[in-house]
C-alpha cells in the first residue's frame, strides 16, 4: 500500500487484503508441495482451465472477454503490472466479468536470467502493486516464457504465490489463422488440462522481443477453441473455479 497519500485509509484496506491473502496462502499451500509447479488439474468435472497471458491489451483482452461471455466460460488472466497501469479499466472489466487474475510480472523480462535479489524484488513489487491496483488477493504466478530456475521457484513461493505453468498451448504469439491455432491448442487437450493462450502480445515496451504483433482476431481463436472443447462435452473454467471440484497436478518445472 506504499505510495498512497491517505494514511488514514491504509491500515483497514491493507488489513482486508492481508486477511484475504492469508486465506489464499492456505488454499495455495498444497499446490506446490514439495517443489512442484501446477500444470494441470485432476478432476472428474468436465473442466478445461483457460489461461490468457500478457494483457491487458485493448483490441485483444476485450475480444477474448466477448468470446468467453458468448460461451459462458471463465478464465484466468496472467497480467503484466505495467500493462494494468496503462489499462486499468480493462483489468477491472476482467474481474467484473467473473474471471480471475494472476501475476505474470511487473514486465515480461525472463526472470531466470536476472540476479536472485532482482527476481525477489520484482516479484514483491509485482505482487504488492497488483493487489493494490485491483483490491483483490493474488494467488497465482506464471513466469514469463515458463523460465523458472530453482531460485526463481523459491522466490515465487517466498512471495506466497503458487507457480502455474501449462499443458497444451495455442502458439498464438505467431501470426497464423485462428482456425489453425485452435487446432494446435486442441492437441493433447483433455479434462483438467491447463491451456496457454494470450490476450495480448508483449513487446519492447514490456521488456520482450517476441516478434511482430499477430494480426488475427483473438476473439475468433477463443470461439474456435471453445467450440472444440464443447463438442467434447467439456467447458472452459478459471483455475480457481476448476480447483473447487479438482486438485492440483504438479510437476518439477525448471527451464532457463
Ligand atoms: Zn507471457
Amino acid at each position: 500500500m506504499s505510495g498512497s497519500t491517505e494514511p488514514a485509509a491504509l491500515p483497514e484496506a491493507g488489513g482486508a487484503v492481508a486477511a484475504l491473502r492469508r486465506t489464499a496462502l492456505r488454499l495455495a499451500g498444497p499446490v506446490t508441495r514439495p517443489i512442484g509447479s501446477l500444470t494441470a488439474v485432476r478432476t472428474r468435472a468436465p473442466d478445461v482451465v483457460l489461461t490468457f497471458d500478457d494483457g491487458p491489451e485493448p483490441g485483444g483482452t476485450d475480444r477474448v472477454l466477448e468470446a468467453l461471455a458468448a460461451h459462458r466460460a471463465t478464465a484466468t488472466f496472467f497480467v503484466l503490472v505495467d500493462r494494468v497501469r496503462r489499462n486499468p479499466a480493462l483489468a477491472r472489466e476482467v474481474l467484473a466479468a467473473g474471471h480471475e487474475i494472476g501475476l505474470h510480472g511487473m514486465d515480461h523480462r525472463r526472470l531466470s536470467r536476472l540476479p536472485p535479489a532482482t527476481v525477489r524484488a520484482q516479484l514483491a513489487a509485482g505482487h504488492e502493486s497488483l493487489e493494490d491496483l485491483l483490491g483483490v488477493p493474488i494467488r497465482w504466478f506464471r513466469p514469463p516464457y515458463g523460465a523458472q530456475t530453482p531460485a526463481v521457484w523459491r522466490a515465487i513461493r517466498g512471495q506466497g504465490l503458487a507457480p502455474v505453468l501449462w499443458g497444451p498451448c495455442a502458439w498464438d504469439w505467431l501470426d497464423r489463422p485462428a482456425e489453425l491455432l485452435a487446432a494446435q491448442a486442441a492437441r493433447g487437450l483433455v479434462r483438467g488440462s491447463v491451456l496457454l493462450a494470450h490476450d495480448g502480445h508483449a513487446g519492447p515496451e514490456d521488456g520482450a522481443d517476441d516478434g511482430p504483433r499477430p494480426r488475427f482476431d483473438r476473439g475468433d481463436l477463443v470461439r474456435a477453441v471453445l467450440a472444440g472443447i464443447e463438442e467434447r462435452g467439456l467447458r472452459g473454467r478459471s483455475l480457481s473455479a476448476a480447483l473447487v471440484a479438482g486438485t492440483p497436478r504438479t510437476v518439477p518445472w525448471f527451464l532457463r
